[in-house]
């Protein structure tokens, strides 16, 4: 099948992890991927896109990237770190880094590609955030929980704002999913076996999610055939917060 066909998709944090494994499912749906990370060597390896390298933290690169890339139909923000602790184990240097990385990135790539999507009258933008956040209260996720509430809250400001220019605006909310983030957390935790096991124990499907299952709803929510959802938290978790 060739869902994206015709389409042409800008995605960031594609070098690994869930972005990557976007990159490759929106190739194999005929769409033209330009593949974005700072970790370019990785970027390399992906197969049938474009790759560019782009801090999402730096509003030059992100000019630079757009401009060059042409028509956008599709823009997938990925990019997200996660600061460990509670509030009192979280520092402001941690804060300002999370909200720059994963929230303002996202103000920036938006602003940067809006004007195009309002000028093609449509477009889709796909956020990353998480069930951890607004959705559900996760422990020692403070402040990363609070970066992932914001970008659903300017996903809905967005899909709010732009809704009569066709251009639709969603999130994905992950539960735990296998990526190589994830493995450093659980080897960071100091006991890998018993994190992962903990990990696993929470999920009600009794597994980790997958990058590909992330992919697939990523895919649909770049195709036409999400064209009349917009605004909304699509939770993806395995059945964790139900
Ligand atoms: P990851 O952490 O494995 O990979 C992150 C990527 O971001 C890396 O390739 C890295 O090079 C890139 N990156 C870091 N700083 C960057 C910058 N300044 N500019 C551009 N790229 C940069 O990714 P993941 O675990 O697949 O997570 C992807 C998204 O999904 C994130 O937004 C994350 O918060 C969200 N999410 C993940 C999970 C999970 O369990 N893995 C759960 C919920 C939500």
């Amino acid at each position: 099948s060739q869902r994206l066909a015709g389409k042409t998709a800008l995605i960031t944090a594609a070098a690994q992890g869930i972005g990557r494994a976007i990159a490759e499912g929106f190739v194999a749906e005929g769409a033209t991927v330009i593949a974005t990370d700072i970790a370019t060597q990785q970027l390399t390896t992906l197969q049938g896109c474009r790759t560019e390298r782009l801090d999402v933290t730096n509003a030059d690169e992100i000019r630079r990237v757009v401009a060059a890339a042409g028509d956008i139909d599709v823009l997938v923000n990925c990019v997200g770190y996660v600061a460990s602790g509670a509030i009192l184990d979280s520092s402001e240097e941690e804060w300002a880094l999370s909200l720059d990385l994963n929230v303002t990135s996202m103000f920036r790539m938006i602003r940067a590609v809006l004007p195009g999507m309002i000028q093609r009258k449509g477009g889709s933008i796909v956020n990353l955030a998480s069930v951890a956040g607004s959705i559900k209260g996760v422990p020692n996720r403070c402040v990363y929980g609070t970066t992932k509430a914001a970008v659903i809250g300017m996903t809905k400001a967005v899909a709010a704002d732009y809704v009569g220019h066709s251009i639709r605006c969603n999130a994905i909310c992950p539960g735990t999913v296998d990526t190589p983030s994830l493995e450093q957390r659980m080897r960071a935790s100091g006991n890998y076996e018993a994190t992962r096991a903990a990990f696993i124990e929470r999920q009600p499907l009794k597994r980790l999610g997958q990058p590909a299952e992330i992919a697939a709803l990523a895919i649909y929510l770049a195709s036409d055939e999400s064209a009349f959802t917009t605004g909304q938290c699509h939770i993806i978790d395995g059945g964790w917060t139900n």
